[in-house]
């Protein structure tokens, strides 16, 4: 579905991306683990389109999308949650939802669609009028994660979701991935929390100094010690 290869970026003469070269498959849930500063932020940036300079190849669906500006990518079902959440902390959870639409191509009614979400963010429906600020940080995430998910995205790259989430938000958010993938969602996860990543991920890429450096299927990783420690202890 997705096919990154030999991916390059740039941020002005700091070449931080080299050769980065990755798959996703639909159905499937890919997990990008590394150190902070591997590039795994800048590597879902750049496939979304919010890096100037970077170069290779980026298809989506057999389609080449890094020429393409963000908001095709975005049209053609691609979706992207920043770490930093960008929710509108004045609005109301239901506002908020509405704002994932403006621009897309899902021209479902709006009331249906924030139904259906609702029913994958059972936490989401109970609030849908409480002003987001209101709400705690886990709840602010799942919500910035609903919005990009109102749209019906093909493939979702989630950037960090559990930083600074309290653990029972954060294992209720992991359901939540499960949930999505059975409905045929498809995820690029950047995850610290390796194991929780990996015990819900089908395979994924280690990436250090900005190459992927080792690719497994997520169960090979999880019981292997060394790599986890080579690569991904802080
Ligand atoms: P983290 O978990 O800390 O976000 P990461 O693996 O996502 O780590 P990136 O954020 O992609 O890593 O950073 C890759 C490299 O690019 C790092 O060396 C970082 O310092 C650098 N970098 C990131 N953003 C910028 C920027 N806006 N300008 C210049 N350099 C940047």
């Amino acid at each position: 579905m997705l096919r990154v290869e030999k991916l390059n970026a740039w941020y002005g003469s700091s070449h931080v991306l080299q050769d980065i070269s990755l798959d996703v498959n639909n159905g499937e849930i890919v997990c990008l683990i590394g150190r902070n500063g591997a590039g795994k932020t800048t590597t879902l940036k750049s496939i979304i389109g919010l890096i100037d300079k970077t170069a290779g190849r980026v298809e989506f669906e057999g389609r080449e999308v890094l020429s393409k500006p963000a908001h095709a990518r975005f049209g053609a079902g691609l979706a992207y949650v920043p770490e930093e959440r960008r929710i509108v902390p004045g609005l109301s959870v239901r506002e908020n939802l509405r704002l994932g639409l403006v621009a897309s191509p899902n021209k479902k009614k709006e009331a249906e669609l924030i139904d259906r979400t609702a029913t994958i963010f059972p936490r989401l429906a109970e609030r849908l009028d409480q002003v987001a600020i209101t709400m705690s940080g886990g709840e602010q995430q799942m919500l910035a994660i609903a919005r990009a998910m109102i749209s019906d995205p093909k493939l979702i790259m989630l950037d960090e979701p559990s930083e600074g989430i309290m653990p029972v938000l954060v294992d209720e958010m992991f359901e939540l991935f499960r949930n999505m993938k059975a409905q045929g969602t498809t995820i690029l996860l950047v995850e610290q929390n390796v194991e929780l990543a990996l015990s819900i991920a089908d395979r994924a890429y280690v990436v250090d100094q900005g190459t992927v450096v080792h690719h497994a299927s997520a169960s090979e990783l999880l019981a292997d010690a060394e790599i986890q420690e080579r690569y991904c202890s802080v």
